[in-house]
């Protein structure tokens, strides 16, 4: 007789680490459309109406957008792989995980790669950048992250573009855990190279990077001595089946495609605006209940996106966060590096980010911390977060 094997049952939880968020719904759907042909005329068409939209969410008209198939990484690595030729110098700022994976990559790439480091939860200070530019190093690259997933800093990025480009060099920013869920205006800004992943503000699943470059980027490209050295990530051949030409390179991950359309046409019917502002408003209520509860935040300049928090004094973090997963179905996210088993990283990002998941989150995590001994009030941190003046949106669904 045969052995049955049981089916797939994935267990619903509330995503609120730092991503994957929760996925709507209608992008699930997206997925279960019929697949068809990756150079079929329709395909092509939804091609073509997805980078129109990444434009949109991306605030740019960078003919050179599109979503290449991988995750938040591959996208960082094209960016780096076509923009670095041996023996470049690179300038990285590093204050966490992906500025240091960023500055990884280059020195991979053949980069003469110079770092900024600050502490963990801080920002590169732009005079910094203007110095290290101004010494008359030959910069090709600039990068910075501007939501660092691993602390929670918000880097400034507007104002950056000038100055890196008066120094003689391209603009790389990290949109991944910003774009869809905090203003990223890529053009306005003098981006040359931004990326992104579906799996954070958007709210898609993991699978796809957006990725843009800017008519200065492209000119970079064209003046390459050498040919890029990732066959896969070389964005010119990818641009030609994004583009006019249709060469086949690789087989698109079709129904990937129709989730990210659905994803991005969510984020438009909700309005770039109005996004950020749901975003806003629940980054505060959260931080009213955590602060309530003598929970202290990490960076300064903080995201609201990403929230990282110190975890108190005599907690210990992964029974708290194992917790939360078993009695509540909630997924919160633990420190990265430095700040291993001391900070918590919690996500609103795209459609987590909502009044109800903030008040089932404050209310789970209350109970948890009292359970350990945490000396607190019952009910201060949903109190506090409902103080909070203004209206929350449910956001899509
Ligand atoms: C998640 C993340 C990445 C990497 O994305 P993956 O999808 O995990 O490959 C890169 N940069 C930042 C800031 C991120 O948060």
């Amino acid at each position: 007789m045969k052995k049955k094997i049981p089916p797939l049952a994935p267990p619903q939880r509330l995503l609120l680490g730092p991503g994957p968020s929760a996925v709507p719904r209608r992008v699930l759907e997206a997925l279960a459309l019929p697949t068809i042909g990756h150079l079929d005329p329709c395909y092509l068409e939804i091609m073509d109406e997805t980078r129109s939209l990444l434009r949109q969410v991306m605030c740019t008209s960078n003919e050179l957008t599109l979503a290449i198939p991988g995750t938040g990484s591959a996208g960082m690595e094209a960016s780096i792989a076509n923009l670095v030729e041996p023996g470049d110098r690179v300038l990285v700022g590093v204050n966490g995980v992906f500025g240091g994976r960023i500055a990884e990559m280059a020195r991979r790439h053949g980069a003469e790669v110079e770092t900024i480091e600050v502490p963990w939860g801080e920002t590169i200070p732009i005079d910094r950048i203007e110095g290290a530019l101004a010494r008359g190093r030959g910069f090709k690259l600039v990068a910075l992250v501007h939501a660092e997933t691993s602390t929670g800093a918000h880097q400034q990025i507007e104002e950056v573009g000038d100055i890196v480009h008066r120094g003689g060099a391209l603009l790389l920013v990290d949109a991944v855990t910003s774009l869809a869920g905090m203003e990223v205006r890529t053009d306005d800004w003098g981006i040359d190279a931004l990326f992104s992943a579906t799996q954070k503000c958007l709210s898609c699943p993991p699978g796809l990077s957006p990725v843009s470059f800017s008519g200065r980027a492209v000119e970079a490209l064209e003046r390459r001595k050498h040919p890029v050295r990732s066959w896969y990530l070389d964005l010119s051949l990818i641009n030609s089946y994004w583009g006019a030409s249709r060469t086949y390179h690789h087989t698109a991950p079709i129904n990937m495609t129709y989730a990210l359309r659905e994803a991005l046409v969510l984020v438009l019917e909700e309005g770039l605006e109005q996004r950020f502002g749901r975003h806003q408003f629940h980054h505060r209520m959260l931080r009213a209940g955590l602060e309530a509860m003598g929970l202290a935040w990490i960076p300064a300049r903080t995201l609201t996106t990403l929230n990282a928090v110190e975890v108190p004094e005599g907690i210990d973090d992964a029974r708290v966060r194992r917790r939360l997963l078993e009695e509540h179905q909630i997924e919160i996210g633990a420190g990265l590096g430095p700040f291993s088993s001391r900070a918590w990283r919690i996500g609103l990002m795209g459609a987590s980010s909502s009044a109800e998941n903030v008040m089932t989150l404050l209310a789970a995590l209350e109970e948890i911390l009292r359970g350990e001994g945490h000396p607190l009030e019952v009910g201060v941190a949903c109190a506090a977060a409902k103080e909070i003046p203004g209206q929350g949106a449910a956001g899509p669904r």
